[in-house]
């Protein structure tokens, strides 16, 4: 088993008594956490016994972190990979206008296009400090082979710890939905393809790098019977279920018209609050629903700069926080989002909070927290990741912090955060380097980002 040891850097842990550490130490033995605490790392006895236990395979890095913070991997709780591949269409559009415009583009990509929009959109993730990330993929071409698959397959190519929900929408323009009926499946077709997905990917094993969750896509494009028996299956599986709701005005409209009643009362009478639910966006909430959504630990994944590109709305984080509501961020789809950076999106919900909210509506150690043990909290997966522990998964960001524009910043935390993005030093996921140096160790990034401009070429070609 191979050991590496950070050494001589400040480290943020996000353990329960949210322990920091000026200059500390962290060990990893495998995939798991061994040490973490002030000052050097324990003279290497405990190394040393590994080796000696190991034999001649056993190796050792001591890796000088000086200049960096230490933190927990990144948790992305609402992204579609597969939209890298349609970033700056309908640029200045509302969220209906946009979808309308991007619905026949997505209809048109098949599993080779969106194993390759995967795998850039999964890669920018690492560089901004991913360990762990969900996807939300909605739109399954007839023609179009096997995508989940191919999103499974870039996941395992760039080496993040990956949480595919097998989305759908069952609800097209002819029977009152948003979609285009092209590309809708039928309820049957989703629910035997979501059962066959979970029976081959899913793993719920501690180290998991897959777990599966089910996720029809909003109340505007998913029949709520499809929603109901949604439910039953995740549950009968013991998978998780996520969905968009309450994203904009729009949707509230809809509700109201169609149901009578709010995107929350609309879900509650379906079966679909609970601490094993996580919903993209919330942002139109009433105190009422913030209260009910409480009451059923129900999770929110918040994405403000996604909400700021379509003008959605400010989510109520300070409020949903108090309420005791578990809240993750998430960057969501490329395609309204096109910086798609995760560190980004940490600073995107310190500034929009305390916009909306005044200056102590949201702390430094708050967002961050957001983006740590609130996201690993969403996906179920709090006493695996989110925290550096002895025990827990070795899921870790090494962010330089000494050069020109974080230099003599006083709080490394405060750095990160209200900062630009800093350079990765490196990031671990089960202990295993996915970034070095802030480049990717697992993909040739050019090779990739001249596939995604060819592509694009291809469409322009085949456009006009
Ligand atoms: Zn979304």
């Amino acid at each position: 088993m191979s050991t590496l040891i950070l050494e001589n850097c400040a480290i943020a842990t996000m353990d329960g008594q949210r322990a920091e550490h000026a200059s500390g130490h962290v060990v990893v033995s495998g995939a798991r956490i061994t040490a973490v605490g002030p000052g050097p790392a324990p003279s290497p006895d405990g190394a040393s016994g590994a080796l000696r236990a190991g034999g001649a395979a056993e190796t050792v890095r001591r890796v000088d972190a000086s200049g960096c913070l230490v933190t927990p991997g990144l948790v992305n709780t609402h992204h579609h990979l597969y939209q890298w591949a349609s970033r700056g269409m309908a640029a200045d559009a509302t969220l209906f206008e946009w979808l309308t415009a991007l619905y026949p583009v997505w209809a048109a990509m098949d599993a080779e296009a969106v194993g390759l929009a995967a795998t850039a959109a999964l890669g920018w993730l690492a560089r901004t400090g991913c360990t762990t990330t969900m996807d939300h993929h909605y739109v399954f071409p007839r023609a179009g082979g096997d995508v989940l698959r191919a999103t499974i397959t870039a996941a395992a190519g760039v080496g993040l710890r990956f949480h595919p929900t097998r989305g759908s929408m069952d609800l097209g323009v002819s029977a009152g939905g948003l979609p285009p009926d092209d590309v809708v499946e039928s309820r049957d077709e989703i629910l035997a393809a979501t059962q066959e997905a979970i029976e081959e990917f899913h793993d719920p094993s501690p180290e998991s790098m897959l777990r599966m969750g089910v996720a029809p896509c909003s109340p505007f494009s998913v029949t709520g019977a499809l929603m109901v028996e949604s439910a039953e299956l995740a549950r009968r599986a013991g998978v998780r279920l996520h969905t968009h709701l309450a994203e904009t005005a729009d949707e509230q409209v809809y509700c109201a018209e169609r149901f009578g009643c709010t995107p929350v009362e609309y879900v509650d009478s379906l079966g679909w609050l609970g601490d094993d639910v996580w919903l993209a966006h919330a942002v139109h909430l009433d105190d009422a629903a913030i209260a009910r959504l409480a009451a059923t630990g129900t999770g929110v994944a918040h994405c403000p700069s996604s909400n700021g590109r379509l003008g959605a709305g400010v989510c109520r984080v300070p409020a949903l926080l108090a309420a005791g509501v578990p809240v993750g961020l998430g960057v969501d789809g490329a395609a309204s989002q096109e910086a798609s950076s995760l560190v980004a999106e940490i600073r995107q919900a310190a500034m929009v909070a305390r916009a909306a909210g005044g200056p102590r509506a949201m702390s430094v150690r708050q967002a961050l927290e957001l983006a740590t043990v609130g996201g690993a909290r969403l996906l179920g997966r709090e006493d695996d990741i989110g925290s550096l522990e002895p025990g827990k998964l070795a899921d870790i960001a090494v962010w330089r912090l000494d050069g020109l524009p974080h230099a003599g910043i006083a709080d490394p935390v405060a750095a990160l955060v209200l900062g630009v993005p800093p350079p990765l030093e490196l990031l671990l996921v089960n202990g295993n380097p996915v970034v070095e140096r802030d480049r990717l160790v697992t993909v040739d990034e050019e090779q990739v980002a001249a596939a995604v401009r060819a592509g694009a070429s291809a469409r322009l070609g085949s456009a006009s």
